[in-house]
């Protein structure tokens, strides 16, 4: 997607450092509050909002308090997870805390953090990162490429699998559709295979699709698609996904869409589409906020990377 450069995005990373300044002056992020919520995500892109200074911990204690309301109110959320590329230093943390959290083996895991950087920017070294997993799209690709019922949407806009039918040439076609290579086949190898035995880390249960498996048995043995669930199985018992209480940059952002007072409606001001990057159609309830390269048109990550 191409995109010319506001003001704003003309040098970020300056534009960063004024936020910050600006945030420490007002200590709270009640500047970018006043938003008018968007019902629709077929709104045209939005401008980029200023960068959120708000230390990372007190972000992750709000969305920790946010979630645990609605797990005691028992309202149905829709989730929406938010990212900040501006604010992501690569540090895969988060891609290290969802393969600790949903054990995947050598051939892949459900998150990971690509990087584009750009020979001909002026200002010196310059990297963007991207963090990536599951979009839960409202009509995803994967799910029209199988039968009927293996992949659903849960009310909350989680795109579940069932992993009992979801195996062999229906994984693969699931795969094959998902436009942003982000649906992992398990082949049900792992590290420590030919140590010589798979050691125990590898074997340890873990919970996925409502239930407890374990890699080479069950739901998660071999040749079965796998997927982020936006870490369900911790959402439904009050705990954040791992990715986003793992993020050291305060890139990661999580909450109830539905919510006009949550974090997540607060920073993208009820909007789902920012300029700088395309979610092509699909409703997804991933949202970023893509920084724009400095003198150059933009090039969308997905042109190398998916
Ligand atoms: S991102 Fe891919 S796997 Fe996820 S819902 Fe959309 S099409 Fe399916
Ligand atoms: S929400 Fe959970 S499964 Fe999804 S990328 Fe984050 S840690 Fe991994
Ligand atoms: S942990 Fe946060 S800052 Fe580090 S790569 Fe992941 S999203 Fe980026």
């Amino acid at each position: 997607m191409n995109n010319t450069s506001t003001s704003h995005e003309a040098n970020p990373r300056r534009s960063f450092f004024r936020a910050i300044a600006a945030g420490i002056g007002s200590g709270s992020l009640a500047g970018l509050a006043g938003f008018k919520l968007l019902t629709t995500q077929e709104a045209t892109a939005a401008p980029l909002p200023p960068v959120s200074a708000e230390a990372t911990g007190t972000l992750v204690i709000r969305m920790q308090r946010e979630l645990e309301e609605i797990v005691a109110k028992r309202v149905t959320p829709n989730w929406l997870m938010v990212v900040d590329t501006r604010k992501c230093i690569g540090c895969d943390a988060c891609t290290v805390a969802c393969r600790a959290e949903n054990p995947t083996g050598p051939a892949g895991n459900f998150r990971r953090v690509i990087q584009r950087e750009h020979p001909a920017v002026s200002v010196g070294p310059w990297a963007i990162f991207k963090p990536v997993n599951c979009l839960q799209c409202d009509n995803p690709p994967c799910a029209k490429a199988v039968p009927d019922g293996m992949i659903w949407k849960r009310p909350d806009g989680i795109v579940e699998f069932d992993d009992t039918k979801l195996r062999g040439q229906y994984a693969r076609a699931a795969a094959k559709a998902c436009p942003f290579q982000l649906v992992h086949v398990d082949d049900g190898r792992t590290f420590t295979g030919d140590t010589p035995a798979p050691q125990a880390y590898e074997r340890r249960s873990f919970v996925e699709n409502g239930k407890v498996q374990t890699r080479g048995k069950g739901g998660a043995s071999p040749d079965v698609a796998r997927k982020c669930t936006f870490c369900s199985h911790l959402l439904d018992v009050g705990v954040l996904p791992a990715c986003v209480t793992t993020c050291i940059g305060g890139a990661m952002h999580f909450g109830d869409g539905n919510n006009p007072n949550s974090l997540v409606n607060e920073i993208t001001g009820g909007r789902r589409l920012f300029t700088g990057h395309s979610n092509q159609g699909l409703k997804t309830h991933v949202v970023y906020f893509e920084e724009s390269m400095p003198d150059t048109t933009h090039v969308d990550c997905t042109v190398c990377h998916y």
